[in-house]
């Protein structure tokens, strides 16, 4: 079977974290098996459909990575246009088949009327909300062929059947919709703009779409879709109805929850893979139960098998842990070259040597999530001067130990004349101050921590000192001697 999937955003704002998965899902997908992956624009909301916002999607996809194979920008004849804006003719065209074989008839009904006939056939206890009126009535064809002659625009409804309908969904399993579940209803209105449940099934089947991964909030559509397959004697897709993302209230995501749009995402540093791996998990499992990954990297294994019919918890504490993962397995020199780009101007890291760069980033690599948190963690661990009295530091001076250090290591740092101090520097400190001033074990470690930090607690010193101003040390020493 030749797999063509879709992510068919509407272009009315910008790209959603659940869209960004669904989409995800459809590249992954098309990846796994071979296929092809198409971008749809679902444009026919003429009022709130913009340009602006499908180029924003566009660029938050390929931030992403998930680059499509057909699209408005990529097109192929045989399937064009992707803009459903661009195919206007096409939905009247199939519109009018069914209309020709009474599948479906003009309606000139007006808002006003149809409350009162919802209402009347509620009354009479028919099925609520199910289209009754006269258009529905076959012989009513003729008038309204001459009112459209009369230069009068109808709606055009869909006549739907009044059987059960079946779904074998790949995530939900056997989805039964009653027969009375959905009434006729409109796939064309009278400005001539398709509905969604049309135009979707149109492009679908025109664009020989063989699966559609989307958000389970389409369930209830799908039943409509595949009247509309019947109608066209077209064979249905294969539906994955993907759980919804929810957040840890268990409400429907939205803003409340943190950032629900993907740009927000990039403007905080997160990691495009960072975002893709945690997204994918979202709904869908390893089979190793392999938590970090890129998406490259699980291609191959990905299928429709594998997605939870359970609805997904957004924790933004996991998603940055994965951020902190994948940020761990960028190469220094990748980081050093990022880091530059976003530390303040004139900033001390950007006059450092190579060799010092690399064994900074190396060192706060380790302590972040976010190759922003390396700024104020450098800026404290390597580049501060001041003593900050925390109650741990307080309790190490307050040793007798530890004035006895701080008086070695001062008089010490004030003697050398280098940039930095050597770990082999250290070691000898750390000698000394074990042999000749007689401190071992925790009173040697915090003091010297205290003497040469100004702090109670940080990364390895052997890491930490090397890369600090021997300026820094002087001047730490002399406050906390002072
Ligand atoms: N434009 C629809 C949406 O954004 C697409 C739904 C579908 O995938 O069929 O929700």
């Amino acid at each position: 079977m030749t797999v063509r999937v879709r992510f068919a955003p509407s272009p009315t704002g910008y790209l959603h974290i659940g869209g960004a998965r669904t989409a995800l899902y459809n590249w992954l997908y098309s990846k796994a098996v071979g296929g092809t992956f198409v971008l749809r624009i679902e444009d026919t909301d003429l009022e709130r459909s913009k340009r602006e916002y499908e180029e924003l999607q566009k660029q938050d996809l390929k931030w992403l990575g998930i680059i499509h194979d057909e699209g408005p920008d990529k097109p192929n004849p045989k399937y064009g246009p992707y803009r459903q804006s661009e195919r206007l003719d096409i939905y009247a065209k199939y519109a009018q088949q069914l209309i020709d074989k009474d599948l479906a008839y003009y309606d000139f009904t007006t808002d006003e009327e149809l409350e009162a006939i919802k209402a009347k056939s509620e009354a009479e206890g028919g099925f609520a909300g199910h289209y009754q009126g006269k258009w529905k009535n076959p012989e009513m064809k003729a008038e309204a062929l001459k009112k459209i002659a009369a230069g009068e625009k109808p709606a055009i409804r869909f006549r739907a059947p009044m059987k059960d309908f079946t779904l074998q969904d790949k995530v939900k399993g056997e989805v039964v919709y009653p027969a009375d579940m959905v009434g006729d209803f409109v796939i064309m209105r009278s400005s001539g703009l398709p509905t969604y449940n049309y135009c979707c099934v149109v492009d679908d089947m025109l664009m020989e779409i063989s699966h559609v991964i989307r958000g389970e909030d389409h369930l209830s559509n799908t039943v409509r879709q595949l009247m509309l397959y019947e109608a066209f004697k077209a064979k249905p897709p294969i539906f994955a109805h993907v759980s919804l993302l929810i957040g840890q209230d268990r409400q429907k995501l939205s803003k409340r929850h943190g950032a629900t749009s993907v740009h927000l995402y990039k403007e905080e540093h997160y990691l495009p893979e960072a975002l893709c791996n945690y997204l994918t998990l979202l709904g869908w499992s390893h089979p190793q139960e392999t938590d970090i990954f890129e998406k490259n990297e699980i291609v191959s294994l990905f299928d429709l098998e594998r997605f939870s019919a359970h609805s997904a918890i957004y924790d933004l504490v996991k998603l940055k842990w994965v951020n902190g993962q994948h940020l761990r397995k960028i190469t220094n020199s990748d980081l050093v070259k990022e880091l530059a780009a976003i530390v303040p101007a004139g900033h001390a890291f950007l006059s450092q040597s190579a060799d010092w760069k690399e064994k900074c980033v190396d060192l706060l690599k380790q302590k972040v999530d976010f190759i922003t948190e390396m700024i104020p963690m450098m800026d404290q661990l390597i580049f501060d001067e001041e003593i900050e009295m925390s109650d741990e530091l307080k309790d190490i001076l307050s040793w007798e130990t530890t004035p006895k250090i701080i008086s070695y290591i001062s008089a010490e740092v004030g003697k050398l004349s280098e940039s930095y101090a050597s770990e082999a520097q250290l070691n000898t400190w750390s000698e000394f101050v074990k042999k000749d001033l007689g401190i071992k074990g925790k009173p040697l470690f915090m003091g010297l921590r205290a003497a040469l930090t100004g702090k109670g607690h940080g990364p390895d010193l052997k890491h930490l000192i090397p890369l600090t101003p021997v300026s820094v040390l002087k001047k730490r020493a002399a406050k906390l001697g002072a």
